[in-house]
């Protein structure tokens, strides 16, 4: 087989990769061997910022393809007629652990979706439990800062985490739900992913709902306990990866089926629970699953670090059809995720092949470092807007209808008057008794170390749920 030439990446042939340019055979190196140079300089920049959250990352290309009519909710066209297939690409993550972190690791799971509509791309950033352990975006550095590491031990603390957890009764549905069996799935393939917050659908009508997300897994659920995923974790750092990238090449194509809950605009104001709290779910009984499509992962990336990487999936990304909600959380995503990309990737990040949308672009941005891709308004003549030029004008008819929002400015406790222990309790039912022991245990290893005032503070929350939670905890400590 002929074999292609090497060269530089300015494309001249390149005489020899093997031996620097030197003067005589000891050295020293001659200035004018700029291939050397570029290599070393090439090397030094191969790393790029890893994401303060969710570094740690596994992923593929798949399809959505639409098995349910919910044209009444919405007008996207992903959703258009049963059997409309949509090309998507997913990025599953653990939570705290940096790039090199075990997958094996007791941890929320990212699932980011990016569905390519020839709308335009819609992202669906959410994580494998329906809930957050924050409610208000002021809480969300804090909480991260409990999850790593210490500024001088450099090693994770629980004793940040069970502090800020018990001074934080808002957390504890999404602790129960990390401390059971769910918190450890042995791969991305067995666990469900929500998108957590409540967005909104905007139908043919121009009529509002609001809704939210679930993708359940076909595979089944399964867990590890702690003591296997100890035994997965000194085989095997690469469980993830090894499970999802190789089912996928074997042709064992994992899928998950694609539900949504509806609440009609008008229902809100008439929950117990504020529809918009991250921290709470829809009840199945009040807004029951309606089935919309199957979502199939079937081809690995051909290359880890420009399609997995350097995705940048953002809650930002709606089409029409799709909208925002009130969730305060999911506000401050919408600026904190495409901005974190910007400084992670650069100005231009949208326009890496990965994340590029399928179809037409235009717009006004202008110029910024790497831009390859020039005007992007589809008229060199037509860099600002309004103009004279043909460029590319809005589009009115997809305007969202208005949404009436009440009150006076001002800084709301989001602590007052909130239960925070009836839906743990919903949850804690759904346990056998394998489940909970299984929970108790988890949370006694989590606590290791933990000075005993902050355990005392943090079995006060369990006993507000049941005090067979808080009881169970404490034989499982020792007490
Ligand atoms: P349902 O009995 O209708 O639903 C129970 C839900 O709990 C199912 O979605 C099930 O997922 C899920 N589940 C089962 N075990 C666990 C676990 N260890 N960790 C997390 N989720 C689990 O009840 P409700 O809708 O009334 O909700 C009751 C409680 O279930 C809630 O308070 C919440 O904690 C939890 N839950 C509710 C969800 C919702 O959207 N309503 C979603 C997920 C959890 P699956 O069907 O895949 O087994």
């Amino acid at each position: 087989m002929t074999r292609k030439t090497l060269t530089t990446t300015a494309g001249a042939p390149v005489s020899d990769n093997q031996n620097s340019l030197t003067a005589g055979p000891q050295g020293g190196v001659m200035m004018q061997d700029y291939q050397l140079i570029e290599k070393l300089a090439h090397q030094n920049r191969e790393r790029i910022p890893e994401r303060v959250v969710h570094a740690k990352g596994w992923g593929a290309h798949g399809t959505f393809t639409v098995t349910n009519d919910i044209s009444q909710f919405s007008k996207a066209s992903i959703f258009g007629e049963i059997g409309k297939k949509t090309d998507m690409l997913a990025r599953f993550s653990t939570v705290a652990g940096e790039m090199g972190a075990a997958d094996a690791e007791r941890d929320v799971r990212g699932f980011s979706l990016k569905f390519y509509t020839d709308e335009g791309n819609w992202d669906l950033v959410g994580n494998n439990t329906p809930v957050f352990f924050i409610r208000d975006p002021y809480k969300f550095p804090d909480f991260i800062h409990t999850q790593k590491r210490h500024p001088k031990t450099n090693m994770r603390s629980g004793t940040a985490m069970w502090d800020y957890w018990s001074l934080s009764p808002e957390s504890l549905h999404q602790v129960t739900i990390l401390m059971s069996d769910r918190g450890l799935p042995p791969s991305p393939r067995f666990m469900n992913g929500y998108g957590s917050h409540t967005y909104s659908f905007i139908n043919g009508d121009n009529e509002r709902c609001w809704v939210k997300f679930h993708f359940k897994t076909v595979q089944g659920h399964k867990f590890l306990t702690n003591g296997e995923a100890a035994d997965v974790v000194g085989q095997t750092r690469e469980s993830y990866q090894e499970d999802l990238y190789g089912s996928i090449d074997s042709g064992d194509f994992p899928k998950w089926k694609v539900f949504v809950q509806i609440m009609p605009e008008s229902d809100v104001g008439s929950t117990w629970y504020n529809p918009f709290d991250l921290t709470k779910v829809w009840p199945h009984g009040d807004y029951p699953l309606i089935e919309v499509g199957e979502m199939e992962l079937n081809r690995n990336p051909e290359n880890y670090f420009a399609e997995i990487e350097q995705a940048a999936f953002s809650p930002s990304n709606i089409v029409p059809g799709i909208g925002f909600s009130p969730d305060k959380v999911l506000q401050a995503r919408l600026f904190s995720y495409a901005d974190a990309h910007r400084y992670r990737l650069g100005t231009h990040y949208e326009s890496l092949p990965v994340n590029a949308p399928k179809c037409p672009v235009h717009h006004y941005h202008k110029d910024g470092s790497m831009n390859f891709m020039g005007q992007q308004s589809g008229n060199p003549d037509a860099y600002y807007e309004p103009n004279s030029v043909n460029g590319p004008v809005e589009d009115n008819s997809q305007a969202e209808p208005a949404l009436a929002i009440s009150g006076a400015m001002d800084r709301y406790n989001h602590r007052d008057g909130n239960d925070d222990y009836r839906q743990v309790k919903a949850l804690f039912d759904l346990f056998d008794d394998g489940q909970k022991s299984r929970l108790f245990s988890n949370i006694a290893a989590a606590m290791q170390g933990v000075p005993q005032e902050i355990i005392d503070r943090q079995l006060v929350h369990f006993d507000a749920v049941d005090m067979a939670y808080g009881n169970g905890v404490r034989k499982a400590l020792g007490a």
